[in-house]
């Protein structure tokens, strides 16, 4: 028996060369890779899947720390997907990493889903993932759902034209309340369901059924309680269903305006994003601002006294410390004006 990095893999019933070489030839998208896709992105990582896709518009919180296993104390105010990567490379050098450092809307989640084998939510609301599912709806791409709150997990897997898709299960859920910022999340709970959902990606990879095909799975790490409850598509599905009309994604407006889960901080994206030389952005930027962080696809300013301002990646602005969106709104506009020169248009 040969002994190299996959040898305990490879033996694996089922498994040999030709299971290796699916995983090496696969391209695995983790969508938001905070709680569930650093965990996730790790595992596929170390596995030795060819490709992975990681896409997210955040900076490295401090109290991400205890439960988003990619990151460390020196990493925090840089952009996660830059972290992530080279995280990654340490711990795999043969995958080829590709960081996404956008938003996921109707107007991006298309790029995110394409030439994808398989794509695994680590997403924490429900407007993307409603978007995350048309796309793999239209594009014919597996979708791993999972979400996680206090003690519990849930997930499903959906084979576009097989099983039922999220908006089937989920239409009508807009609001997504309460988040982890007030509840809070067992970080065990998203290492059981992170790592379910990497085992069902190797199914879809090795040609396998997936387990979770029309069954959400409920997990309560609280009593080690695991349910599954049968589900099944609508026929009158607006995204899945017999009269369907997904063709073309639906934007509504120019920004968008997110509150996210940590607390006080708003996140402004343009819906039509332009590039931002961020190198020349800081130099601007740096005029009138301290500069705490700068890296490759980011850079993190001290707007005023606790309000701390990122820029990552194509036009995604984190402002923290701000009470409401229209403060954010305003200061938003107010950085664009000062990093007019570094838009490369
Ligand atoms: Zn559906």
């Amino acid at each position: 028996m040969t002994e190299d990095r996959y040898s305990r893999f490879r033996v694996l019933e089922g498994i040999g060369e030709s299971g290796l070489r699916r995983l090496r030839e696969a391209r695995v998208a983790v969508v938001g890779i905070g709680g569930l896709g650093s965990v996730s992105a790790r595992q596929l990582a170390s596995l030795g899947v060819g490709s992975l896709r990681i896409v997210d518009r955040d900076v490295v919180e401090l109290s991400n720390l205890q439960r988003q296993l990619l990151y460390t104390d020196k990493d925090i105010g840089m952009p996660k997907v830059e972290v992530a990567m080279n995280r990654l490379h340490q711990i795999n050098d043969d995958v080829v990493v590709e960081p996404l450092a956008l938003s996921v809307t109707e107007a991006t989640a298309d790029r995110v889903v394409a030439g994808i084998t398989v794509v695994i939510d680590g997403l924490d609301s429900f407007k993307p993932r409603f978007a995350i599912n048309r796309a793999c709806v239209r594009q014919k791409v597996p979708y791993v759902f999972a979400g996680a709150l206090s003690a519990i997990g849930n997930m499903t897997t959906i084979l576009p034209g097989k099983t039922a898709c999220l908006e089937c299960i989920f239409s009508g859920v807009t609001v997504d309340q309460p988040t982890c910022a007030t509840v809070g999340i067992y970080p065990t709970v998203l290492g059981v369901i992170a790592n379910f959902q990497v085992q069902e990606a190797i199914r879809i990879i090795l040609g396998r059924s997936p387990l979770l095909a029309n069954q959400l799975l409920m997990f309560d790490i609280s009593r080690f309680q695991l349910d599954q409850i049968p589900i099944q598509a609508h026929d009158a599905c607006s995204v899945c269903g017999r009269d369907a009309q997904i063709s073309k994604p639906v934007i509504d407006s120019a920004i968008e305006i997110t509150e996210l889960c940590t607390e006080e901080t708003f996140l402004v994206h343009s819906n039509n994003p332009v590039p931002i030389d961020l190198i020349r952005a800081s130099e601007l930027l740096h005029d009138h601002y301290p500069i705490i962080a700068q890296s490759e696809l980011g850079v993190q300013i001290q707007y005023g006294t606790g309000v701390d301002v990122s820029i990552v990646g194509e036009g995604n602005i984190l402002i923290k410390g701000v009470k409401s969106s229209e403060n954010a709104e305003a200061i938003y506009h107010q950085i664009l004006y000062a990093i007019k020169d570094a838009l490369i248009v």
